[in-house]
């Protein structure tokens, strides 16, 4: 049977509005407004970079999001989608102090499909953060979150370092956020607790140089906005690194071929960013992509994901 494991998802409100939402049934916020950019890109094939044209379709596609967090990152719209699709496990990626370990711990002793990453509270001191992690990490953590910005802090930080290690020298996978994207409209009161530049692929650069043998995962193939996959393949290439992996959310059949190509077929991954994929369309996209090679189609929807977590099912 087919098994997969989708490396990118979320559980839980992630954004600063913090809905209590996890767990509990959908119906709770629903989407005012007809149209949603995520769908018309997922129904365009990922054809097409996650960027839009004006500050009005920014707003459209700022407000789809949130609804689709609010409306489905909770167990049991979540555990549906993986009935629906097929998908076996979820790595389920929280982002202090919006969603945490603790919600995703929970989720997967509900549903063992879910897999907990935990993420640096950096509102506790160094000492207390770094205990906390240790303790997540003893209670089934399986990899390290932490999202630029929407925590607001660089990658390459110092409040970073000691975090990244710790999972780096455990040979535990370590995913941020990558991509210069917009969470807030002008207008929100929480536009100024976020930078969106902390986003950009220079960090990225930096952090590899400083730890070349990691296993880190620069989410959505080092950003979905266009041209980062190239951009991060060429760095990947010309200094060796070994333990870069790719996750392909939000992208279609033709960057999975590519991603294949630029980085092996021991490096690219099955993800979704669910809710903001609705995943069948992303099956579809690998089945397009290396339906031709059930060994490459393997390695993409489970084995490299299942190595990296270090899975023993
Ligand atoms: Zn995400």
């Amino acid at each position: 049977m087919r098994r997969i494991i989708d490396f990118h998802t979320h559980l839980g409100d992630i954004f600063h509005e913090n809905k209590s939402i996890a767990f509990k049934r959908p119906g709770i916020v629903k989407h005012p407004d007809g149209f949603d950019p995520f769908e018309d890109l997922e129904q365009s094939g990922f054809t097409r970079p996650l960027i839009v044209p004006d500050i009005e379709a920014q707003n459209v596609l700022i407000d789809a999001g949130q609804y689709r967090i609010w409306d489905r990152a909770n167990i049991f719209t979540t555990g549906e989608i993986m009935d629906k699709t097929g998908i076996s496990y979820m790595v389920s990626m929280p982002i202090m102090p919006n969603t945490s370990f603790e919600e995703a711990l929970a989720a997967s002793k509900l549903d063992p499909r879910f897999i907990p990453f935990t993420c640096p509270d950096f509102d506790l001191p160094d000492e207390q953060m770094m205990a906390k992690l240790k303790k997540d990490i003893a209670l089934g953590a399986k990899g390290l979150k932490i999202h630029p910005i929407i925590q607001n802090i660089e990658i390459t930080d110092q409040r970073c370092e000691a975090p990244i290690k710790l999972f780096g020298e455990l040979d535990m996978p370590i995913s941020y956020h990558c991509g210069v994207n917009d969470y807030y409209k002008a207008d929100s009161p929480y536009l100024s607790l976020t930078n969106l530049n902390y986003g950009a692929l220079d960090y990225t650069f930096k952090l590899l140089k400083k730890f070349p043998d990691y296993v880190i995962i620069p989410a959505h193939g080092g950003g979905s906005c266009g041209g980062e996959l190239e951009a991060l393949a060429e760095a990947v290439k010309k200094n060796g690194y070994k333990n870069v992996y790719v996750e392909m959310s939000h992208r279609g059949a033709a960057d999975i071929v590519k991603s294949v190509e630029l980085f092996g077929e021991d490096r690219v991954m099955f993800a979704t960013d669910w809710p903001f994929d609705t995943c069948d369309c992303n099956i579809k996209c690998a089945e397009e992509a290396l339906g031709g090679d059930p060994v490459a189609l393997d390695k993409y929807f489970y084995r490299n994901a299942a190595r990296i977590l270090h899975l023993n099912f």
